[in-house]
């Protein structure tokens, strides 16, 4: 019986040609050996499964190979290439530092460094996950790696190179390993399946090379597992069922879905996935790759970025047309936050199904939005057009992004609310008129729409009206009960004292000034000034007292008098 060898190590790579998709960094290893300019060490840094450790083999074999190709590859004919094939040559040593970190394993190493190679030229030590080496390890090391002898050459592997020492990089050549394109990978496999006389659709291929993240050891063991399920003939449908890879089809279907704002389709959607299993979280996770997928799918520049295969290409470009950037960066945005908050939700398919719900509510907004803005555009010129949004629908917008409420045009939020729910200032007169409302019991005495100008005393109970509505913002509503407003013209003049006030105002600049307007029937301005506070806070009690004695001269005498003490007034 043939004797099964795993295709990670049937196809490893045997000269530096055969690497897959590290060219650049082969191609600078080759030329230093045809140059014969070696260094005594070098750092192989990168992420697993990319060929860090096989292309050290390779080096070490290259460079002892009494029979260089012209292109600089080793033969594997002569004597050394054979007994490195045979995994039987002396001049090559490995140490896993993952397992052997201690100073003793290092002293060991440093005295099989100092024995000379019998055959051959130069005997290579490869240190693989050098990261591990604690720190006296660490430190026995670098003396051997500043002054090795003539035929020692190190090479260290890592996947973390952040975590080696800089003494140590400073003293190596440095080679940072990619991890392999999702097309070489694919082409490999090909190649691989082709020699195996297997049929694989690429497709197939693809989610393989997709699950391998880079690794080609991985993508050849998932490979072989799916082959010895499958047997001569890989189906796409059979490796996404083996590998439990949730097929794109159902994000296309979803997005779909969002963009129409179909809410109720996308909770079935969601229900069937459930249904076969899938992993809740992994399936947030790639929604939100999905997504990432059209956002680099609106721009030339950037869609070089989508690795997926030809064959669903042209629907990820074509999705992708039907979706704003602002859309997909809102929903990718969603979906990060609920994978954010993942592992501390309790009810965690609740989450998920409010995340869709919000995204559903993404296009929707917007085209309500317009839609509201050309409405109120009318509204401006017409009085008599109908107010533009039902009850449901309000709701449904402040559920969806309380946040977004001050900017949007009050009108909008405002009619036939419940105005316990919509704390908003934007409780008015324009729609309470229709439907009067507990929280306005006043408005009655309002002088609206009659054309007599407004005095003081009006502005000040519109004001205070007007602060009612914003109750549930504590801050907000200390600070407008606090402010007595002043009446110039049509302006409503206000005087804050911090720069917070006035951001406070500002933000809801819009929704006082059409709360006042419709309330005094004119077109009322809201003007902030900031009043200069001669004695800041920040002043100590002494020094205020300073400066208030400079202003006023028997402040000095009374003081003295009363006999003032600052622990007191504090
Ligand atoms: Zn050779």
């Amino acid at each position: 019986m043939e004797q099964y060898i795993v295709s990670a190590r049937k196809y490893r790579p045997s000269d530096f040609r055969s690497v897959i998709g590290q060219n650049s960094l082969t191609t600078t290893l080759k030329n230093a050996i045809i140059n014969r300019k070696l260094a005594h060490a070098y750092l192989f840094c990168g992420p697993r499964g990319v060929g860090k450790t096989t292309c050290a083999r390779i080096f070490a074999k290259t460079i002892n190979c009494t029979n260089l190709t012209e292109s600089g590859e080793a033969c594997n004919a002569c004597e050394s290439c054979v007994s490195f094939n045979e995994q039987r040559s002396l001049n090559i040593f490995e140490m896993d530092a993952a397992s052997n970190n201690s100073v003793d394993d290092i002293r060991e190493l440093v005295k099989q460094v100092m024995v000379p190679p019998q055959i051959g030229k130069y005997r290579v030590y490869i240190i693989d996950e050098v990261h591990m080496l604690s720190t006296p390890a660490f430190n026995a090391f670098l003396k051997t790696l500043e002054e090795p002898p003539e035929y020692a050459i190190f090479i260290l592997a890592t996947t973390e190179k952040h975590k080696i020492l800089p003494t140590i990089i400073s003293r190596c050549q440095v080679y940072d390993f990619n991890r392999i394109q999702l097309a070489d990978t694919v082409d490999y496999l090909q190649f691989v399946a082709e020699q195996e006389h297997i049929v694989a659709e690429r497709e197939a291929l693809e989610v393989i090379a997709q699950k391998a993240d880079g690794a080609m050891r991985d993508a050849l063991s998932i490979f072989d597992q799916i082959v010895s399920y499958c047997g001569k003939e890989i189906k796409y449908k059979t490796v996404i069922d083996i590998l439990n890879v949730l097929d794109y089809e159902y994000y296309l279907r979803l997005v779909d879905c969002f963009l129409q704002g179909d809410v109720v389709e996308s909770l079935l959607i969601l229900d069937d996935i459930i249904n076969k299993g899938f992993d809740l979280q992994s399936f947030v996770s790639g929604l939100s790759s999905h997504i990432r997928d059209l956002l680099v799918s609106q721009n030339e520049k950037s869609v070089g970025l989508l690795q997926v295969s030809q064959s669903v290409r042209q629907r990820y470009l074509q999705q992708a047309k039907q979706c704003s950037p602002l859309f997909l960066f809102r929903a990718l945005d969603l979906c990060v936050q609920c994978e954010l908050n993942y592992k501390v939700s309790k009810n965690k398919r609740l989450l998920v199904e409010l995340t869709m719900i919000k995204i559903c509510q993404l296009t929707s907004e917007a085209e309500k939005k317009n839609d509201s803005r050309q409405k109120i555009g009318k509204i401006d010129t017409d009085d008599t057009s109908p107010a533009p949004t039902t009850n449901k629908d309000t709701l449904r917008e402040v559920a969806a992004s309380p946040q977004s409420q001050t900017e949007k045009p009050p009108h909008n939020i405002l009619s036939g609310s419940k105005a316990g729910l919509l704390n908003l200032s934007s409780i008015m007169s324009g729609q309470a008129d229709k439907a009067p409302d507990a929280a306005n019991p006043k408005q009655p005495d309002t002088p609206q729409a009659n054309g007599v100008d407004f005095t003081e005393d009006d502005l000040r109970k519109q004001w205070l009206e007007y602060a009612e509505t914003v109750k549930e913002l504590p801050f907000f509503y200390k600070y407008v009960t606090e402010i007595s407003p002043k009446k110039d013209g049509n302006s409503c003049v206000i005087t804050v004292v911090n720069e917070h006030q006035i951001q406070e105002f500002s933000d809801n600049r819009q929704q006082i000034e059409s709360f006042l307007s419709q309330r005094l029937g004119r077109d009322v301005k809201l003007v902030v000034n900031k009043r200069e506070i001669e004695i800041s806070k920040s002043l100590s009690p002494q020094e205020a007292l300073d400066k208030m004695k400079s202003k006023n001269k028997h402040l000095q005498d009374f003081t003295d008098r009363i006999g003032l003490d600052f622990d007191y007034l504090q």
